[in-house]
């Protein structure tokens, strides 16, 4: 019998995946040049569906890169001459902020304990940070920020760029790319395929600063995917180096599949799933809500605190063919996560509900 992943990615894959492999393997996309027309269709094609599922305006520019991480380290040194602002309340916010130390940039940071959200009123950002770094979803803990309460921090700091990792929530949050300078995701969490490619979103306003950068000599913009080159080559849907290009080609396909599905019913469905999941650990005496205030919660990584080791839990779900999360880190054994993205049904997850409740 096959497994229902519900891990927070690699994650399940989309069902649709099957047959747009299918289907590109019977075009030989595996063997086409990234200098061809067929490549350049494929890639604006993703870019049109990406444009629309997302409401990407012209302004921003969609960029091929090897993963999400890649990006943390792309953005620091493309568009940071000095200082970072990060918030930081997990694992990955905390590794971006990694990123910026170890690029030798001024980094500041505004933290808080696991399981616990930031707003917009009680963030003040420092004078000179010149791009301000925000997780919408910490993955490691499952709290999220609300896009309002970022586009109300970018608007109290209109000057400043702002840059967002979605790696685990895209396509659910409803970001304002008139507010949003840069963001970013990874294609094996709410996109539903096996890991190996990040798309970058870049404003022209990062596009300026990196240019401006790149002037001066006395730092680096570094070498490999610098945003002018990866701009430059973009005007034409091609790459500076050869891309994953069968990637490519699905992505656009399962965005595509989003489309017509649309993605105000995607979101909806995503609340629906997730008000289940909330509402089961709520009522059960098994389970607890990691995160407390419900405005922090994560609508598309679900953390709850176990009574029973995490693994007895774990091992209940893994005898019924359905994959959770352990906790992350030092919650390996106390929690577990529950991915909630698009490729999991509604039905798929009463049935992993059924089975939780099965550990009394
Ligand atoms: C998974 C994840 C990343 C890193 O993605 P990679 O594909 O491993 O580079 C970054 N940020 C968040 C929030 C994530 O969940």
């Amino acid at each position: 019998m096959k497994n229902t992943y519900f891990t927070p990615g690699p994650a399940e894959l989309y069902p649709t995946i099957h047959q747009h492999l299918q289907r590109a393997m019977d075009e030989q996309i595996g063997s086409i040049s990234h200098r061809s027309k067929q490549f350049r269709d494929l890639y604006r094609f993703m870019d049109e569906q990406l444009r629309t599922l997302l409401a990407i305006p012209d302004t921003h520019g969609i960029f091929i890169t090897g993963s999400a991480s890649e990006v943390w380290e792309r953005m620091l040194l493309n568009c940071v001459e000095h200082e970072s602002f990060h918030l930081v309340n997990g694992s990955f916010s905390q590794k971006f902020y990694d990123y910026a130390n170890a690029l030798h940039k001024h980094a500041h940071v505004l933290e808080k304990p696991f399981g616990e959200g930031f707003d917009a009123a009680e963030i003040q950002v420092p004078d000179y940070a010149e791009v301000v770094c925000v997780t919408h979803n910490e993955t490691s803990s499952g709290v999220q920020m609300k896009p309002s309460e970022i586009h109300k921090l970018k608007r109290k700091n209109p000057k400043k760029l702002f840059c967002v990792d979605i790696v685990s929530s895209a396509p659910y949050p409803d970001l304002d790319f008139s507010l949003i300078d840069s963001t970013f995701f990874s294609v094996q969490k709410a996109f539903g395929m096996p890991a190996g490619m990040g798309i970058w979103i870049a404003s022209e306003a990062c596009l300026a600063k990196a240019e401006r950068l790149q002037k001066n000599d006395t730092l680096t913009i570094g070498a490999h995917h610098t945003l002018p080159a990866l701009w430059k080559h973009y005007k034409d849907f091609e790459t500076p180096a050869t891309p994953n290009v069968l990637y490519i080609y699905l992505l656009g396909k399962i965005a595509e599949d989003f489309n017509k599905i649309g993605i105000d019913t995607i979101r909806r469905q995503t609340e629906e799933k997730a008000r289940m999941l909330y509402k089961f650990i709520e009522s059960s005496d098994a389970y607890e809500p990691f995160v407390k205030q419900e405005r922090h919660r994560s609508q598309t990584v679900i953390v709850a605190t176990t009574q029973k080791p995490s693994s007895d839990v774990i091992a209940i779900g893994k005898a019924a063919n359905m994959l959770v999360g352990s906790g992350y880190g030092k919650f390996k054994e106390s929690q577990i996560r529950i991915a909630n993205f698009p490729a999991v049904s509604p039905e798929q997850v009463n049935e992993l509900i059924n089975q939780l409740n099965k550990i009394y």
